[in-house]
């Protein structure tokens, strides 16, 4: 079977062919792949960055947000049946330690990841715990279907910081930034800024339809993000970009007492005037990873089924997975939103 993997320990990804998956071993489901969405973290092992050359041992097939069929099941698992289509949350926790038991297994101290610490979905079958697949509703497309991870990310992150009525600020339009966006949309936020410096990103938020969308480094971007929030700065920041500096020109914005949840990953430790800018404004900061297992997965199918026009809006691009290269040359330029790879076409099947 085709997979996409990491072979060298340098920058870079490539094909390699493999044997077809064993039978799934107890507790485990094979799936044969459709579809399956690039994601910053493919992006960060092609890079080949401090982060991934320290956890993702090679060789390694990367990918953890797809959709597929189910072609095999293992002993002692239920519920499922051969050829129902479904998705994976990637994080596989460990269900026994104190924050699986109360409802927070998305910080598990115990995770691993599909793609990164075990075998992933770049590739034409993929084996995952049966206890971390998702159903998905026929009427949701492959596509769609495919990016149920992000998607929850982002969710995660609104729903945490709660934007029904306020004026929230968005700091980065990439994929997470945009579905952000779409998601505090159709959660009813009062008004909606976003900062983002790429034009071809700035592009698709603005097909969005928000209140604002704006280049951080243009000198009057400031003062349209007050005059939008009617002289008080914004009271939710949802922080996407992973860029400190603007993190910092976030907070001197916002509205005393404003909630930023932060989501975009810094790459080194951050400065911060805690004192004046958070601790004396009554700002809250929270940090937000995964996705709430399984909640926000509701959520984000809610969200799918309610607005396809607005995920279709961020997809850019549907590429043959054997031209995983380009996504990637796509993704070095940030000339695009979220890219799906088509992995049915290998075998001569089509997306529905
Ligand atoms: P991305 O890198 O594609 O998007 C970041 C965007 O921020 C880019 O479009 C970039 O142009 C923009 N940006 C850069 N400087 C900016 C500035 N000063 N102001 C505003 N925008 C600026 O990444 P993504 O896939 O959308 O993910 C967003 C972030 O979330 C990344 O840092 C990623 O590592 C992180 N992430 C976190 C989790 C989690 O669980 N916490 C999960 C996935 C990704
Ligand atoms: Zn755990």
């Amino acid at each position: 079977m085709f997979t996409i993997a990491k072979t060298e320990a340098t920058r870079g990804l490539w094909p390699v062919s493999k044997a077809p998956l064993a039978e799934p071993g107890q507790g485990m489901v094979r799936i044969d792949v459709l579809a399956a969405g690039i994601c910053g973290t493919d992006y960060h092992i092609y890079s080949w960055d401090a982060w991934s050359s320290a956890r993702v041992k090679t060789p390694m097939t990367i990918g953890h947000e797809f959709v597929g069929r189910i072609t095999a099941i293992g002993e002692g698992v239920s519920g499922f049946s051969i050829g129902e289509r479904v998705s994976a949350e990637c994080h596989i926790a460990c269900g026994a330690c104190r924050f699986c038991r109360t409802g927070n297994a998305h910080i598990c101290e115990n995770t691993r990841i599909i793609g990164v610490d075990r075998p992933g979905a770049f590739a034409e079958q993929v084996e995952v715990p049966a206890s971390n697949l998702w159903r998905v509703p026929a009427a949701i497309p492959d596509a769609h279907a495919a990016i149920f991870d992000p998607v929850g990310n982002a969710m995660h992150m609104v729903t945490s910081a709660g934007v029904t009525a306020k004026d929230v600020l968005i700091v980065g339009g990439g994929p997470i930034g945009l579905f952000a966006a779409a998601i505090a949309k159709a959660h009813g936020a009062r008004t909606i800024a976003l900062q983002e410096p790429n034009p071809a990103r700035a592009a698709i938020a603005r097909s969005l339809d928000l209140d604002l969308v704006v280049n951080p480094r243009e000198p009057g971007s400031v003062a349209e993000i007050l005059a939008l929030t009617r002289g008080h700065g914004p009271e939710v920041v949802l922080e996407v970009s992973g860029n400190a500096a603007a993190l910092n020109a976030a907070l001197d914005i916002a509205a005393p007492g404003a909630t930023f949840a932060l989501l975009g990953i810094p790459a080194g430790a951050v400065t911060l005037d805690l004192g004046a800018k958070v601790v004396m404004r009554g700002v809250r900061l929270l940090g937000i990873t995964g996705r709430r297992m399984y909640e926000t997965w509701y959520q984000v199918e809610a969200f799918m089924l309610k607005n396809p026009g607005l995920m279709d809006k961020v997809i850019t691009h549907i590429l043959p997975a054997t031209e995983f290269a380009r996504g990637f040359a796509l993704m070095d330029e940030g000339a695009c939103g979220k890219i799906v790879l088509d992995f049915a076409n290998i075998s001569g099947g089509r997306l529905q």
